[in-house]
């Protein structure tokens, strides 16, 4: 037996017993719960206190006729279906019924199959409609949250510190806070809708905000960072999202402004008291240098072998820290803009050859070969600051030398590419997992693993190459393999107004 959903209970109001009985035997086995009434008035006074789906009701009956007790019902509540029961003559009076509001009828005497079929489709009918105020409501309800979720992010955006703008596919702005119209110093009434470079001056900006909002950046993780300067000494840092679509298509993007300002100040401070921490700890290190150099070479007969390699770690370590002071020094003077201020013409081939020269006794004591390869034309003579060009060649000789086995090759080679100077230094190595190629360029990166963790150094010398190179407009490349080698490559202009 199949049970009908709570709340569907049916009625059954006939004066004839059997009828009742019969009925109530047919649909309390197809499921529904069942009430009965002999007459009209005993319905109306049972339904008002119960909750009924459905009655059958008789139109013949002594006292009230059920006629008079459909317009009752109706009254009393307008969702019950109300199913009446009709002798064979009463065809019309059933038919008037159905105007005055009946759901259907059913012929007496009736059969078990053609009562289940007329009370189950009024319990259908019920169903559906119950299905669709639930899907109704649902909607209703969908649609509140969205309004309240609207106006929730709506209100984030509007007070959130930082600025945001966001573009569609062709970077038109659409959206724009209070925040972004403040750190741009752009008028609060300013209206939505124009191209990005209505609002932006700086032209590096808008071509990010472009190159984003038409979905030029394939990789999304590498989307660059973008910082610029505005008036009053304000520095403002740009970050740009793509904003997908369901099929990944771009659709425009989302860039959030930061003042950072305060950044760069701490920065700056910062860097100006490692530079001057730096400064006053080198002369007194490299006088204990000096000394514990000393006293190995006067103690080396009265001290015991431990004590001469603890005096020998002592100076090693020493040493390391002097040179990381060097390098800090050397960050701050090109932060500073001291470094390459002071250009002159350089022999390029002479200074390789003299820094390749330097540092032969290095590889020599690994079994390197180390080798320069100049072309048969001379090389463009520039303005430069040699100290800088001695630094960069003497950092990435440096590192291949340390981070190539014994018995490794290193190989340095310059020509010209059109009016650029082009230097490379090639080594057979250990190589360099490319996930680590754009962080060894970070300062105090190091890359640790089996090869190189027995390699002693502080990580800043590749970070010192690339500010040098940049300060000279150059570039710096990599290109490496792992157990094969790696090869750095650098471009300096030689015709360039400084
Ligand atoms: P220092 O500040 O003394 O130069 P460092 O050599 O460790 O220390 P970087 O010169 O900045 O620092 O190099 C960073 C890292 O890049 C190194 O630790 C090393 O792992 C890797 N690396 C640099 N050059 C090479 C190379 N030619 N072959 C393999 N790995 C290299
Ligand atoms: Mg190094």
């Amino acid at each position: 037996m199949e049970t009908k959903p709570d709340g569907i209970s049916v009625m059954v109001v006939d004066d004839e017993q059997d009828i009742r009985d019969g009925s109530e035997r047919i649909l309390t086995r197809a499921g529904f719960q069942v009430l009965k009434a002999s007459r009209g008035d005993e319905a109306l006074e049972a339904l008002a206190k119960e909750k009924v789906s459905i009655v059958l009701l008789d139109l013949k009956m002594p006292g009230m006729d059920g006629m008079e007790a459909l317009k009752h019902i109706r009254i009393l509540d307008e969702t019950i279906l109300v199913i009446v029961i009709t002798g064979y003559a009463t065809v019309e009076t059933a038919i008037e019924a159905m105007k005055r509001g009946a759901y259907d009828f059913i012929s007496k005497p009736f059969d078990p199959d053609q009562l289940r079929i007329v009370v189950n489709r009024a319990w259908e009918k019920i169903y559906l409609k119950q299905e669709a105020e639930a899907l109704e409501e649902e909607k209703k309800r969908t649609l509140v949250d969205l309004d309240t979720e609207k106006s929730r992010i709506h209100t984030i955006v509007e007070y959130l510190p930082n600025g945001v703008i966001v573009t569609n596919s062709k970077g038109y702005v659409v959206l724009m806070n209070p925040a972004f119209r403040q750190l741009m110093d752009l008028d609060p009434d300013l209206k939505t809708g124009q191209p990005i470079d209505h609002y932006i001056a700086d032209r590096g900006l808008c071509d990010l905000v472009m190159e984003i909002s038409q979905g030029r950046h394939v990789d999304y993780e590498d989307i660059p960072d973008y910082e610029f300067a505005i008036a009053n000494e304000k520095f403002l840092l740009a970050r740009g999202q793509p904003v997908l679509g369901e099929r990944k298509e771009c659709l425009g993007a989302v860039i959030n402004v930061a003042d950072i300002s305060a950044m760069k100040l701490l920065d700056q401070l910062k860097s100006e008291f490692v530079a001057k921490v730096s400064h006053e700890l080198r002369s007194p290190l490299s006088t204990i240098h000096e000394q514990l150099a000393l006293v190995i070479r006067d103690m080396m007969e009265e001290t015991t072998e431990q004590d001469q390699q603890i005096l020998n770690r002592a100076k090693e370590k020493t040493k390391g820290l002097i040179a990381l002071i060097g390098d800090l020094l050397d960050l701050s003077r090109i932060e500073e803009g001291l470094i390459c201020k002071d250009p002159k013409p350089v022999q390029i081939e002479d200074l390789l050859e003299s820094v390749v020269d330097f540092l032969k006794t290095q590889a020599k004591a690994k079994d390197q070969s180390i080798t320069l390869s100049l072309p048969e034309e001379p090389l463009s003579h520039f303005m430069a600051d040699p100290v800088a060009l001695e630094s960069i060649f003497g950092n990435l000789i440096t590192n291949a030398i340390n981070y190539t086995p014994a018995g490794g090759n290193i190989h340095v080679q310059a020509d010209m590419a059109g009016t650029n100077l082009r230097v490379k230094v090639i080594d057979n190595g250990f190589g360099i997992d490319d996930k680590y190629f754009d962080k060894i360029f970070e300062r105090f990166y190091r890359v640790k693993d089996e090869k190189t963790r027995y390699i002693t150094g502080t990580g800043l010398g590749l970070p010192i190459v690339k500010e040098l190179v940049d300060s000279m407009g150059g570039l710096i490349d990599l290109d490496s393999t792992l157990g094969e080698g790696t090869t750095f490559t650098v471009l300096l202009p030689t015709q360039r107004d400084l």
